[in-house]
């Protein structure tokens, strides 16, 4: 039984887990930095410590404070969030020691699926289908070549701790292979203090589609379907939907047994997402977080499911609140990440918000811990606010999402609400036809207009 939630994070995630706590009944327990007082995670929560100055590393990411907070507070569980110390392996394992629950999974699962050439072995013993490439890392640039030369080129270069693109190089021929493997070892120990790098079929026009799983820990999993997130800047999901406008019923449901008896087959417990690229209809596993994703609540819209009680539930010892037949798919949703940055240079635009006004409606859902008068600190993320919408249709969705968009009002800093009115309209859009190549070209194109 889970009584009390320490939530290790900040802004509209934090919020986001608070209101699922209250909704259980379930009291809440708010960290923050010196930065953050006056955030509304903090407001809202029963309870609130400060655990460090502005920079990360001292508050957000400061284990000993944020397990002290746990203990002050007398916390039963942790949620981290997403980014901070969601993903590491082992804070998780130092959670359980203090026998605070961690909502999220096992340590182990946490490890294996954060080195990718371990991820990959692991895929592929769980029968997940892999993009060709080497089997786990490349060493010499001899054997590295090889490789390429059975796969073919381009290939990518990347690197095993790898995260947000870095260490990761597309070499268009043989020639280069020598020169970009250093370039990426050096990047990759600079970025992560691990030079590994392996190497992969690089696909030309890929979109990128994650499932969205879940697991009891004890061999029972479920798949809540697929989400579209190929509008990407530099590697940074831009918008996201489900259900992807490019498979079809059947893909789906082939698609989702293959990665539901995959996260079966691992144990895996909570809330999980296997990423793919999707080519020419065919799946290529690329990496497996093990956490709340940023768009989980696209996800929440088509299926009526609160996936973060369900994370609550499954860390408490629960069962999966449903089997996958009782998995419902409807309806079309949109989210778009609103950032607090210019929107033709992507500068970050931190300051104080003058007004704030979320729009409203039906099927419209606005995930931010934004008010008027909050003063966005420099310190953190730029995303300010989540707009989810909802539509019988892709189309509805669309029409709705252009209308709350317009409703969306707030001052005092730049945000990237233009941005994503000029994406609704761009006919390739409306039609749902885009790879992972695609923003970058369409920015490019705005750029010179
Ligand atoms: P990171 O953890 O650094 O984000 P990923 O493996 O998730 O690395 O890849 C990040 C992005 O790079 C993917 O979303 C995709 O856009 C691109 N990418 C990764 N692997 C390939 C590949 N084999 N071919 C083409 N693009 C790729």
């Amino acid at each position: 039984m889970i009584r009390k939630i320490l939530i290790a994070n900040r802004g509209e995630i934090a919020l986001r887990i608070h209101r699922a706590a209250h909704d259980m009944g379930i009291k809440t327990v708010a960290v923050h930095s010196t930065a953050d007082a006056d955030a509304m995670h903090v407001r809202l929560a029963d309870e609130a410590i400060c655990i460090g100055p502005p920079p990360a590393a001292d508050s957000y990411l400061n284990v000993a404070n944020i397990i002290a907070a746990a203990e002050i507070a007398q916390a039963d569980a942790i949620h981290p969030g997403y980014g901070f110390l969601s993903e590491n392996a082992r804070f998780a394992g130092i959670v359980e020691q203090h026998n605070i629950a961690w909502i999220g999974p096992a340590p182990e699962h946490i490890r294996t699926m954060g080195d990718k050439v371990e991820a990959k072995r692991t895929a592929a013993a769980i029968g997940l289908p892999l993009v060709p490439g080497s089997d786990g890392a490349v060493t010499s640039v001899a054997e590295a070549q090889k490789v390429a030369d059975a796969i073919g080129y381009p290939v990518l270069v990347k690197a095993a701790s790898g995260g947000g693109g870095r260490g990761m190089k597309v070499v268009p021929d043989a020639g280069s292979l020598g020169p970009l493997m250093a370039q990426a070892k050096a990047e990759a120990k600079a970025a992560f203090g691990d030079d590994t790098v392996y190497l992969e079929k690089y696909l030309s026009e890929p979109r990128h589609i994650e499932f969205q799983v879940f697991g009891d820990g004890k061999g029972n999993a479920v798949h809540l379907g697929e989400r579209d997130c190929s509008l990407q800047r530099r590697h940074q999901k831009v918008l996201e939907e489900a259900p992807s406008p490019a498979l079809s019923p059947a893909q789906r449901a082939e698609m989702g047994e293959v990665v539901r008896s995959a996260v079966a087959k691992l144990g895996y417990r909570g809330a999980g997402t296997m990423e793919f690229l999707f080519e020419d209809g065919k799946f290529y596993f690329i990496e497996m977080n093990t956490r709340l994703q940023v768009e989980h609540p696209v996800t929440e819209a088509i299926t009526g499911l609160d996936l973060v009680a369900m994370q609550i539930m499954v860390a408490a010892g629960e069962p999966l609140p449903l089997t996958q037949d009782e998995v419902r798919f409807a309806g079309h949703a949109i989210e778009c990440r609103i950032n607090a940055e210019d929107p033709a240079t992507f500068a970050p635009s931190p300051g104080r918000v003058v007004d704030f006004h979320a729009p409203g409606g039906p099927g419209v859902r606005v995930d931010s811990a934004l008010y008027a008068g909050y003063r966005i600190p420099p310190y953190y993320d730029s995303l300010i606010a989540k707009l989810i919408v909802y539509g019988d249709d892709r189309e509805q969705c669309r029409m709705r999402l252009k209308r709350a968009l317009e409703e969306f009002i707030v001052t005092g800093v730049k945000t990237t609400i233009p941005l994503h009115q000029a994406l609704l309209d761009d006919p390739d859009f409306i039609r749902g036809d885009y790879s992972i190549k695609w923003l970058e070209r369409w920015l490019a194109a705005r750029a010179e207009a």
